[in-house]
């Protein structure tokens, strides 16, 4: 097992497998986009294979493929078919804006794939064209479609919360779950980055959400379980979907964090609020063999921070945005 200098098990890597997205979210880049990494700067995936064969070896067991929007890159079926099939790695999951999940949702299931998250903060096209400057929902609700048809499950849809955004749309969004077997995770907005605006009038949270959502129905908590995550988990009373809450900001989970992140240019980061990367891509392609590259991972885990300090005056926003860290 890696465990860090704080007794934390680490066993979830979250991979990213590009900075590259086909939507511009108003809270994820800046307004003018990012500046985009070369071809030779992403790792390739022989390259993250062998990270996440490592990562294994040293005991993560959950890997979830994000980016970016990592259905962009071409190749990435494949990708998570070679990590399903990793001795040790027993889970591989998706993060998605679901874009383009109507052309992958078959191929995804047949490698194996059973969870994805989707990400959709509005039920609204001309709202959600503002929020993605400039993306179409009606795909990402034929994805969701899709991804239903093909047997995910369960099907966990990620809405950051955002007053003055889609704080009019809550209620809307949980009285989905009361047909529907979905997960709707409503995600604090965090200020990441020093680009992307942030404003804390906009930041609403977990308890007020449920505040907000006890005007539809009785909320009572649900065991979590161990894939739920960082989510506190809660049911209306006789919903068939569950509602989520992720809080890093108003309770944050760094006492049970388990993750560490590898960005699409090979960093690994130990804490998603912390510049400290490692350079895993210069190790490899500096010809290590297997074992140093598990010493260097192992070594990583140490640095891992006791915890993030994102609400305090003293907060350093980080040099990259969420897009170019994989959220
Ligand atoms: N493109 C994929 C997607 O849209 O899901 C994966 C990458 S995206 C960076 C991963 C998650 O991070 C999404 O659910 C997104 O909503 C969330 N996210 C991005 N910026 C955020 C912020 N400032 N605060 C909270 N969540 C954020």
């Amino acid at each position: 097992m890696l465990i860090d200098n704080y007794h934390r098990p680490i066993s979830y890597l979250r991979i990213s497998l590009t900075d590259r997205c086909n939507l511009r979210c108003i809270y994820c880049m800046p307004h003018e986009g990012i500046s985009l990494l070369g071809h030779r700067d992403v790792l390739s995936f022989e390259e993250i294979e062998r990270i996440a064969s490592a990562a294994a070896r040293l005991g993560i067991r959950r890997v979830r493929l994000t980016g970016g929007e990592p259905l962009v890159r071409k190749g990435v079926i494949g990708l998570a078919g070679v990590l399903m099939k990793m001795p040790g790695i027993e889970d591989v999951s998706l993060t998605t804006n679901g874009t383009l999940l109507t052309e992958h949702a078959a191929a995804l299931r047949s490698a194996g794939m059973r969870r994805i998250n989707i990400s959709l903060d509005t039920l609204d096209a001309e709202k959600y064209k503002r929020i993605t400057r400039g993306g179409d929902i009606q795909k990402v609700l034929d994805g969701i479609s899709a991804a239903r048809r093909e047997g995910f499950s369960p099907i966990k849809i990620n809405v950051v919360a955002m007053r003055g955004i889609n704080d009019d749309e809550i209620e809307e969004f949980a009285r989905l779950t009361i047909e529907r077997p979905v997960h709707i995770r409503f995600i604090e907005f965090m200020p990441i980055d020093i680009a992307t605006d942030w404003d804390k009038d906009s930041f609403i949270s977990s308890s007020e959400t449920r505040e907000i959502i006890r005007r539809v129905g009785v909320l009572n908590p649900v065991d979590k379980c161990n894939k739920s995550g960082p989510a506190e988990m809660y049911r209306l009373e006789g919903a068939a979907g569950q509602l989520g809450f992720i809080s890093p900001l108003s309770n944050h989970f760094c006492d049970t964090c388990n993750r560490m992140r590898l960005t699409a240019d090979g960093k690994l980061r130990t804490c998603l609020f912390s510049d400290e990367e490692i350079d895993l891509k210069e190790v490899l392609r500096s010809g290590v063999t297997d074992q140093v590259l598990e010493e260097t991972i192992a070594e990583a885990i140490k640095s891992k921070p006791k915890g993030h300090s994102i609400s305090e005056p003293s907060f350093k926003k980080c040099r990259r945005n969420m897009s170019a860290i994989g959220g």
